[in-house]
């Protein structure tokens, strides 16, 4: 669904692929048959960049295309990782001659009705994520259709990119979330040393912290994806642009810590199959890595900061409209600055940089819009002096059962 809907703003610049391909990446019919899209009512889309020498440096990729005797273009080559290889079309980069990478749809069937040449070599055999199946892929004279200009592929396909990254932002708060409520639920029904286990101080300090976790990651999730809304907007357009490898970068990280933490509060019962918690824990790690690992997202925030810096200064911006709502968050904005303007090794530095961003962002839009329990006990534990990562550290004076309560499913 990620590469489906991230895909349209691609498509949209060519009005006849448009035409074909949009009304049924809208539908909401799941069409399986493999049929040229024409006879469908439904589409699905995939992308393939990943190569054995290539992933984040996609510059390495061999895979290259040749003009076809129809005006199109033939692909040949090896693509790595190749998600949902059942879609009715890719988006595949591959160089041309002398000119760089370019970006081609290559749809299962050619216009002429043969199918097009996509051999999947096999399944890969993944640690989770396992309902959705990755292939490696080569192509043989494979049909495409260049998107874009010529040799501009990577700024082509950047949009789906972007796309997908804050799929990864919010799918990772949309975990959480779902780890958050299984914990909930186990530890309202389990009893251990004559209390349900959510009556339990130290427990109650655990589920409180993850729901605060949850809350300002999905937080930074809606607001980045609320600045991509408004791409005629310059300032709300800087912040997408580093937001979402910030939120990409942040959310990622966070969830699977809580995740294996939610497994914890089931004791054993979370460690076995027949419960949720095993698949979660599984598919946890996923998004982090997909589409730019950590360090990628650091590397493209410093991208960001040097060559567009309108994105760091709408970060700021943002920040700043919080200042005096929390002491704490006044000093978490001084310390990103100082941070920024140290430029000594700030390569290295990119994912101090990076959690700065995002847990100055979090505080900014906790103490605006949260509950002031929630956005007390962000301010308190992420920027405060002692925090030390781990859940179940709120300090004292947290409203720890006002936390949980606000986290508790409806009845
Ligand atoms: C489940 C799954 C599905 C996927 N589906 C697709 C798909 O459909 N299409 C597709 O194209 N790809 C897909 N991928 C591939 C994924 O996007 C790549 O694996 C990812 O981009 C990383 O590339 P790589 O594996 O070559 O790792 P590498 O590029 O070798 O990176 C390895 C590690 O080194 C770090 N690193 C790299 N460069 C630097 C640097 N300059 N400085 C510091 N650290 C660095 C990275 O952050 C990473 O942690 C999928 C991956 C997974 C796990």
């Amino acid at each position: 669904m990620s590469m489906i809907y991230s895909a349209i703003p691609i498509l949209r610049a060519d009005p006849d692929l448009a035409q074909e391909w949009l009304p049924r990446i809208l539908s909401r019919d799941y069409d399986p048959r493999d049929l040229p899209v024409s006879e469908k009512t439904g589409a699905t889309l995939g992308m393939f960049m990943t190569e054995k020498q290539g992933g984040s440096d996609v510059r390495a990729n061999t895979t290259y295309a040749v003009p076809g005797d129809d005006g199109h273009w033939r692909l040949t080559g090896h693509k790595f990782l190749c998600s949902a290889p059942m879609s009715d079309a890719f988006l595949v980069l591959a160089h041309t001659e002398g000119r760089g990478q370019s970006c081609f749809l290559v749809p299962r069937w050619r216009p002429d009705g043969t199918r097009n040449a996509l051999f999947l070599q096999r399944l890969k055999d993944k640690l989770g994520n396992r309902s959705n199946a990755s292939s490696e892929m080569e192509f043989h004279d494979t049909w495409g259709q260049m998107l874009g200009e010529e040799g501009r592929g990577i700024r082509v396909i950047i949009d789906m990119v972007i796309g997908n990254r804050i799929f990864c932002a919010m799918s990772s708060a949309g975990m959480m979330r779902q780890a958050l409520v299984q914990a909930l639920h186990h530890t309202t029904h389990r009893s251990a040393f004559q209390k349900r286990l959510i009556q339990q101080p130290l427990m109650q300090n655990v589920l409180a912290d993850m729901a605060v976790e949850t809350e300002a990651c999905l937080a930074l999730g809606l607001r980045i994806a609320h600045a991509m809304d408004q791409p005629d907007d310059p300032a709300e357009d800087a912040l997408a642009r580093i937001g979402t490898a910030v939120a990409k970068y942040w959310n990622c990280k966070r969830c699977p810590s809580l995740v294996v933490e939610a497994l914890e509060c089931h004791g054993g019962p979370g460690y076995v199959e027949e419960s949720l918690m095993p698949r979660l824990y599984r598919e946890a790690p996923v998004n982090s890595i997909w589409e730019g690992s950590g360090n990628i997202m650091g590397l493209d925030v410093l991208r960001a900061m040097s060559r567009e810096p309108a994105s760091m200064t709408a970060v700021l911006a943002e920040v700043e409209r919080a200042r005096g709502n929390d002491p704490r968050l006044d000093a978490a904005i001084d310390a990103l600055r100082d941070e920024l303007s140290d430029p000594e090794e700030i390569e290295a530095r990119m994912r101090i940089v990076t959690e700065l961003i995002a847990l100055t962002l979090q505080g900014a839009l906790l103490t605006h819009h949260a509950p002031s329990a929630v956005a007390e006990a962000f301010c308190a534990s992420r920027l405060g002096p002692a925090w030390r990562g781990s859940f179940g550290t709120l300090p004292k004076g947290t409203d720890l059962e006002g936390l949980i309560e606000r986290a508790l499913p409806a009845a």
